[in-house]
């Protein structure tokens, strides 16, 4: 399969049909090997933006202990952030890591929700690229945060992309860049506009890639070796 830049230019309507088929059989079976993933493991909605928030350069069993550190101080509401003081936060999620920027940047957001009464319909129910331009606008949230936020605090169908998708759609010959709009809009371009096929498909590529698709990818174990411009270049 050729290689395709997120940009559309350049690629002709057969392999565009191809690398449509592709993707949905991957992702079908990405989903026959790992099963649904009933991602966000979140409770509420507010608790999947604080552990958006909290995400970056930790792994979620650090972020789920923030979380939990934050309800039983009964911290757990975009009130009670925007009170309380940095050392405080501080102390409850330092376990996430960069401890100096991440509380503040978790007040911050949660002013902002305080500008709204607290009120996430409200601050989620604007249209689509207006809340996410205001996520962007704040410190420290990038388009993962914020696609992560709309895709599973919100109900909004919007491709999120990490470093995972792009180790496997590159490993597979999908993509020839890491530019974050190009990667989205390659898979969006591909796939119907559709909430739960997103949510889906991201968690499974993320599955797929701690299990399988590793740094030392399991290739042999596979259930995408067949379509894949990797395991076909390497194998003996
Ligand atoms: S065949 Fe190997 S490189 Fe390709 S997607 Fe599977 S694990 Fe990754």
């Amino acid at each position: 399969m050729p290689m395709h830049s997120g940009n559309r230019q350049g690629i002709s309507a057969g392999d565009r049909c191809r690398s449509v088929d592709q993707v949905v059989e991957a992702y079908e079976r990405l989903l026959a090997r790992f099963g649904p993933q009933h991602w966000w493991p979140a409770e509420t909605r507010f608790e999947v933006i604080v552990g958006a928030l909290l995400m970056q350069q930790t792994a979620w069993r650090n972020v789920a202990t923030a979380i939990g550190n934050l309800k039983r101080a009964r911290l757990l509401s975009p009130a009670a952030i925007a009170r309380a003081s940095i050392p405080e936060l501080r102390r409850h999620v330092r376990i996430a890591g960069l401890y100096r920027s991440k509380p503040r940047r978790l007040k911050r957001v949660c002013a902002r929700l305080m500008e709204f009464g607290g009120d996430l319909d409200e601050f989620l129910g604007r249209p689509m690229s207006v809340v996410r331009k205001d996520l962007l606008a704040q410190e420290g949230v990038g388009p993962e945060t914020a696609d992560s936020i709309l895709l599973y605090a919100s109900e909004t169908p919007t491709f999120l992309v990490d470093a995972y998708t792009v180790r496997i759609a590159r490993r597979l010959g999908w993509i020839d860049t890491d530019r974050y709009e190009s990667v989205k809009a390659w898979f969006e371009g591909r796939l119907s506009r559709d909430l739960r096929l997103y949510r889906e498909f991201h968690a499974l590529l993320v599955r797929h890639a701690v299990r399988v698709c590793r740094p030392r990818p399991k290739c042999a174990e596979c259930p995408l070796n067949e379509m894949c411009a990797y395991y076909r270049t390497r194998r003996p």
